[in-house]
């Protein structure tokens, strides 16, 4: 009897790990980014100069990167021409992926050996923190509270929170009209944030990710999701039939590479990488094969700002 029991103990252990090998191949991680399937063609995408003999010895994220051979970067795996993860093929693509690329190649490392990790809002100054990334590109705010834990190069993109409603709406026209309303965003960003502070009367629910804000969306369980427009469009053109953004974007949210608090080396190594790449028309062609999709033209870049180190 205790054998039998502990074979079937066994067997459901054997069971559990299989589970869970299959739920972290399924999680892609390691795998290089690509164009999306119905997105732009590989030839459209920038082809980046890796950098050669480049070597940043001031910077501990850089030599511990340089002793593994490649960079990890956290990304987002479910904003459409940001950062999205395929999941047949695990391949990462989107605007945000370019930028990681534009980096890597920057620093030295050919793009197509970067180990994407997806991380979620709420995590990502923890991960950069602890070690388990050495840089982060996903729709990341640059602010004062955010500088305090973690660095910023850029920014490189200027977003602005705005609101996102099912296609029949007529009541929801922007911020004002969602006292009472059920509003979903993702937590530990600046859009929920926004909301907690500033429109109290919203009825705030939190996810970890945008992406099961809009199946919320979708299945009336919430009334709008809040979050920067530059999410929200690429939602909406997925489902253009079902899905809208609605009124003016109420916030500035510059985008920025997050770097572990302190690499004041890398960080102005990647301001001085973003800045060649707005100059020699990659940021432009990264724009035009991936968020430009989503319907709005290439703005211009916003400056770079070279804060000093604190
Ligand atoms: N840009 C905002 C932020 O960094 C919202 C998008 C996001 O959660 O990544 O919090």
């Amino acid at each position: 009897m205790p054998h039998r029991h502990f074979t079937r103990l066994r067997r459901a252990l054997v069971a559990f790990l299989a589970l869970a090998l299959t739920a972290l191949a399924l999680a892609g991680c390691g795998r290089p980014g690509s164009p999306p399937v119905k997105g732009p063609k590989g030839s459209e995408l920038p082809q980046y100069q890796v950098a050669k003999d480049f070597s940043l010895p001031d910077s501990p994220t850089w030599v511990r990167a340089k002793k593994r051979g490649h960079l990890i970067i956290g990304v987002k795996e479910d904003q459409p021409y940001l950062g999205e993860r395929d999941p047949a093929s695990g391949l990462y693509s989107g605007f945000d992926i370019e930028i990681a690329r534009m980096a890597s190649a920057a620093l030295g490392f050919p793009p197509d050996t970067i180990e994407f990790k997806t991380i979620a809002s709420a995590n990502r100054e923890t991960a950069l923190q602890n070690g388990q990334i050495d840089l982060y590109v996903g729709t990341y705010t640059i602010n004062d509270k955010r500088k305090k834990l973690v660095g910023f190069a850029g920014p490189y993109y200027m977003a602005g929170q705005s609101l996102l409603v099912r296609a029949d709406e007529t009541d929801i026209k922007g911020p004002g009209d969602l006292a009472g309303r059920r509003v979903c965003s993702a937590a530990g960003s600046t859009p929920y944030q926004r909301m907690q502070t500033e429109y109290p009367k919203a009825v705030l629910v939190a996810y970890d990710t945008y992406s099961v804000c809009v199946d919320n969306l979708l299945t009336y369980q919430v009334d709008a999701v809040t979050t920067d427009d530059a999410i929200l469009l690429g939602y909406a053109a997925k489902v253009p039939d079902e899905l809208k953004v609605v009124g003016k974007p109420f916030s500035q949210e510059p985008y920025g590479i997050g770097v572990p608090h302190g690499d004041d080396a890398l960080r102005l190594a990647l301001d001085d990488a973003l800045a060649a790449d707005e100059a020699n028309g990659n940021w432009q062609k990264a724009y035009d094969a991936t968020l430009g999709l989503s319907g709005v033209p290439a703005p211009k870049p916003p400056p770079i700002d070279r804060y000093p180190a604190s």
